[in-house]
């Protein structure tokens, strides 16, 4: 750029060649700018400036405006335009000075311009009213002084450098701010963690998809994903762990449809995108029917659904899609969105790891859902809830030993509410704490009463759930204690039974409170273990007194021997470490054989009793006292 701005470029247009040969030896051969500072020196007594001194004029002529042009034209292509024209007025038979320069402004709009006039050419004001007013063009009377052409040589080009220096800085200043807006919009369109396309991206896509299917048949079709056990996996393996997976996600979702290009609204195919948590969006334009939706969620099944491997650990992870398609006439971003999310809970209800179609009447799920809530609001004030009881079973000398308390909601319209379909809403929404509450007054009450009235129950034990937000909830030690002294039941006769994620994380605080239900004479049961993540090197370090085995470990031991041998190594693993274990949802005698041959101290399922409420619970002890120890097949006798 320097050596350009140096070697500054003039073009003299003008038909009287001879002419050409005057500038070439103004301009040319010695210096000008020598001319020019011994000029000055000799006028003013000053010494050149450096500037001036390094200044060299290149001069090419041209005999006609057109022909200039094309010389102006190729210097801007090759990129080493000219400062400077020297342009005649009068130029028979082309062009005149005046049209020559309107066209080789336009051709290079820097260019600066002296007009070679005699008097009697052209006036002024008209060379005005042509070109417009501007600091580009100054006028040059014939005949020439040499001095003067120096002059305007040098002070126009010299203006010319600064102007393009100027420009230039300008061109990088934008190209800078052009950079980093493009950078910022990378940022608010894409999600940092896995580098998808984020909820305002798809918002833009769905709009554009939106206003293309009510102007022509264009069909498209919105994917909802949620992953199954995103959450355990967060909760037991740790948020990093939990990270790695969505990534994983996002990997196995960019492997399918590429990368997207968030700098154009795409008009095709289909686009993967992460809303938040563990929930991804796929937008699927251009389809014929919603078959070519149910086909991609098919091929995304297994395709998202085999194991993840994240720093040397194996995750298993199901999808559930929720599906929504554009013949439902949306008109907003967000209903569709809306309604591929209520697909998505239809597809998790119905047994999660599998795909659902969006019909209208999911809406009113939703909004079965929001009453539902307000319901539940009311639910303890109203006395509404209520304990159901399943008996827990000694697999060594088949005794009684207790019960599991398990909520249910007498919901005045509904009938009998299980808890799987109020509990998540209740931990959801913070219900859990006063329904917690409840239940624990409630065992104690009836477990109290029990005692009093019934002989020999004084040591059948309770076996309370306690979720999550309760044992963060800082009143919990204090609800415990009062319905223990308010009812009078001893605190040996309680046990609270957390679920095996959330004992996994480990978190100080959950661990502190564990210590003080500890100390207050409860036992701590590992709730549905196998569900989770658990390193059985773990537990040793966690404050456990009883460890319950998922159902779903003890549905598959009489059938396969693998199961039987996980089982063995757990229960000989909690023995030595000082833990009973119960085995839950046992249903067969099978299962009940296998797991006495197997160790196993307790035993909780369909096969001795459903879970049933105050009065039959009455019964069924009353009956077990009566023929106490009662068989049970497949169950040794003392
Ligand atoms: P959970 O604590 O693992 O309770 C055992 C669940 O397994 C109960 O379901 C019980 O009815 C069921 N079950 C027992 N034996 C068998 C069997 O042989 N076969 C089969 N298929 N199922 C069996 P339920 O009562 O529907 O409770 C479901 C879950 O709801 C409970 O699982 C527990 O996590 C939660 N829950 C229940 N009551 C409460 C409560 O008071 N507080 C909290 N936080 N959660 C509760
Ligand atoms: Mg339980
Ligand atoms: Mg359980």
């Amino acid at each position: 750029m320097t050596q350009e701005l140096q070697r500054r470029r003039v073009l003299v247009i003008d038909d009287n060649e001879s002419i050409h040969g005057d500038f070439k030896k103004t301009l040319g051969s010695r210096s000008p700018t020598q001319r020019l500072a011994a000029a000055t020196t000799a006028l003013f007594g000053q010494p050149a400036t450096a500037v001036i001194d390094s200044l060299a004029f290149e001069i090419e002529s041209a005999l006609q405006g057109e022909e200039g042009l094309r010389m102006v034209e190729a210097a801007v292509r090759a990129g080493q335009p000219y400062a400077l024209a020297f342009v005649d007025m009068r130029m028979p038979p082309g062009w005149d000075g005046v049209e020559t320069i309107q066209h080789l402004w336009q051709a290079d709009p820097e260019l600066q311009v002296v007009i070679c006039t005699a008097y009697s050419d052209y006036p002024w004001q008209r060379i005005i009213e042509t070109l417009g007013v501007t600091d580009r063009l100054l006028i040059l009377r014939k005949p020439f002084d040499p001095i003067e052409v120096c002059q305007l040589a040098t002070a126009l080009s010299e203006k010319w450098k600064l102007k393009r220096q100027a420009s230039l800085k300008l061109a990088e200043l934008e190209g800078m701010v052009h950079e980093r807006t493009a950078e910022l919009r990378r940022l608010a369109l894409l999600d940092k963690l896995t580098g998808l396309p984020n909820r305002a991206f798809v918002h833009n896509v769905l709009k554009t998809c939106i206003s293309r299917a009510a102007s022509s048949d264009f069909k498209f079709a919105v994917l909802f994903l949620d992953f199954d056990r995103f959450k355990i996996v967060n909760d037991s393996l740790g948020h990093p762990v939990g990270d790695q997976l969505l990534v994983g996600v996002a990997e196995r979702l960019r492997g399918l449809f590429g990368r997207a290009n968030i700098d154009a609204i795409p008009d095709s195919g289909c686009m993967a995108a992460r809303l938040g948590g563990d929930e991804f969006v796929i937008v699927q334009q251009g389809i014929n029917s919603v078959q070519d939706a149910i086909d991609l969620a098919q091929r995304l099944l297994p395709h998202l659904g085999s194991v993840y491997r994240l720093n040397n650990i194996e995750v298993h992870t199901t999808a559930s899609i929720g599906i929504a398609t554009s013949d439902l006439d949306y008109h907003r971003a967000e209903d569709i969105l809306r309604d591929a999310d209520s697909a998505m809970y239809r597809a998790k209800s119905q047994g999660k790891a599998r795909y659902a179609l969006f019909s209208p009447d999911m809406h009113k799920d939703a909004v079965n859902r929001l009453t539902l809530e307000g319901d539940l609001r009311r639910a303890v004030q109203r006395e509404e809830l209520r304990l159901y009881y399943q008996p827990v079973v000694s697999l060594v000398d088949a005794r009684l030993l207790g019960f599991e308390a398990l909520v249910r909601w007498q919901h005045p319209e509904r009938g009998l509410v299980p808890p799987n379909d109020f509990i998540p809403l209740a931990e959801e929404t913070g219900l859990i704490i006063d329904i917690g509450n409840w239940v624990i007054r409630e065992a104690a009450r009836q477990f109290a009463d029990w005692t009093r009235r019934l002989p020999d129950t004084s040591s059948i034990e309770v076996n309370v759930n306690c979720s999550r937000k309760q044992l963060a909830d800082p009143s919990l030690i204090t609800q415990i204690n009062q319905a223990l002294t308010q009812t009078g039941l001893a605190p040996q006769r309680l046990n609270l039974e957390i679920t095996e994620s959330i004992l996994m994380e480990q978190h100080q605080t959950v661990m502190q409170v564990l210590q003080q239900i500890r100390s207050l004479g409860l036992r701590v049961h590992m709730d549905d273990f196998g569900t989770g993540y658990s390193s059985l090197n773990c537990l040793h370090a966690l404050p456990v007194n009883v460890l319950k085995i998922d159902r779903s470990f003890v549905h598959n031991v009489s059938q396969r021997r693998d199961y039987a041998a996980v089982i063995n190594a757990i229960i000989t693993l909690a023995h030595n470490l000082g833990m009973e274990v119960i085995a839950e949802g046992v249903e067969t005698a099978d299962q009940v054989a296998m797991l006495s041959g197997l160790d196993c101290d307790q035993a909780q399922g369909y096969f001795f009793a459903k879970p049933m409420p105050a009065f039959e619970a009455e019964a069924f002890l009353l009956a077990r006292q009566a023929h106490t120890p009662v068989p049970f097949p497949g169950v040794p006798q003392t």
